[in-house]
């Protein structure tokens, strides 16, 4: 059309009657243009397209501007992208940024699951500076940068003296990356040691901060691999009773959801924790299909022996003796600490046993006869 236009501007110049019509032709080309570019831009994703791609760019550029060059031997980026509404449409140019700058997916990234009702936020960190620029974006009605910061948050460096702790209370308390300061600082901080385990990071994902529960999970879930192994055939049923952060990591490892059985969810009282020894953490039902078995192993844990061995004293704030006890607990060799993890009791049962436990009104450690169902109050 364009051409057409352009070989009509020649042939016409000079000749006034057919002038006007050059004229006509052009305003009803401009009119037939403009509507396309109107129709374009209405067209879903078209036209979000070029200012997504923007903003993107624009939150890594913001975050160099206060890191330096975000590069594959430096740099984690924790983000909760494609958990918020629609932040998906904001995935392939996410990745684009991510790629171009030599970026490794199990090296340099953390996506964590996140409710559909948070920001899209993002957290650069530089391991040799201890740096982070946190970022939020709002993408509603214009894509932008919303809230940008950047803090040291090495943890040496901030846990260092009573003044530097204080310190970093206050931007605690102030929110200076509006409440994830402890997920942030954990997993940055435990990432920057070179020792935190991928598959633990997997389970971060899903919990979307770094605890010593979560960690106590992972522990849990090694022991009962390593002792009741997970070979074809084999299924675990976890009643995670009382429940706490670990049971995320056995939803993530062993895809036992709540929506397929896998998970059964309650909790005890103070008397009937007592009456198991003072720190169960739950029952894995061990089905082997082949060999016709079912096991129910009882397991505790006790984070007694994680404080007492964690170098945590007793008037460190929370994201202190927490982050010390996860860095106790990314260690492997901790693991077999005599009463870390106990066995409470381990019962060959039944499919009939197993259906009973999952009953609402019942106890599954009463089924089980480790608790009688007067204890319960
Ligand atoms: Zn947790």
């Amino acid at each position: 059309m364009r051409h057409d236009l352009i070989n009509y501007g020649k042939i016409m110049i000079g000749e006034g009657v057919m002038n006007t019509k050059i004229i006509k032709n052009k305003f009803i080309y401009l009119i037939f243009l403009t509507a396309l570019i109107f129709s374009l831009g209405a067209v879903p994703g078209m036209a979000a397209e070029g200012c997504n791609s923007n903003l993107m760019a624009q939150v890594f550029s913001a975050a160099e501007a206060d890191l330096g060059a975000v590069g594959p031997q430096n740099t984690l980026i924790i983000t909760d992208i494609g958990s918020p509404a629609e932040s998906y449409v904001f995935l392939d140019d996410f990745y684009s940024e991510f790629y171009s700058r030599d970026l490794l997916y199990t090296k340099n990234l953390l996506t964590v699951q996140n409710s559909r009702n948070n920001p899209l936020w993002f957290a650069f960190f530089n391991k040799c500076s201890g740096k982070c620029t946190y970022i939020e974006v709002s993408y509603e009605n214009e894509s932008k940068i919303s809230y940008k910061i950047t803090e040291n948050i090495n943890f040496g460096k901030l846990s260092k003296t009573n003044e530097s702790r204080a310190a970093w209370n206050e931007k605690v308390n102030n929110s200076v990356f509006n409440g994830r300061e402890f997920a942030i600082l954990t997993i940055s901080n435990a990432w920057a040691t070179g020792k935190l385990d991928y598959e633990l990071m997997q389970c971060l994902e899903v919990h979307n901060h770094f605890c010593p529960g979560v960690s106590s999970g992972y522990v849990l879930a090694n022991w009962m691999e390593e002792n009741y192994p997970l070979k074809e055939g084999v299924s675990y049923t976890v009643f995670s009773c009382p429940n706490w952060c670990k049971d995320d990591v056995f939803v993530k490892r062993w895809d036992t959801t709540p929506g397929k059985g896998g998970i059964w969810v309650s909790t005890l009282t103070d008397n009937e924790t007592e009456a198991l020894g003072g720190s169960p953490a739950g029952i894995f039902v061990v089905t082997d299909k082949n060999a016709g078995t079912m096991k129910a192993v009882v397991l505790g844990f006790d984070f007694d022996i994680v404080n007492a061995n964690s170098g945590v004293k007793a008037d460190d704030p929370g994201w202190v003796s927490k982050y010390l006890a996860d860095l106790w607990l990314m260690n492997k060799k901790n693991w077999d600490t005599q009463g870390l993890v106990s066995v409470i009791s381990v019962k060959d049962i039944d499919a009939d046993t197993l259906n009973k436990m999952k009953q609402a009104d019942n106890n599954p450690y009463v089924i089980l006869g480790l608790l009688n169902s007067t204890e319960n109050n």
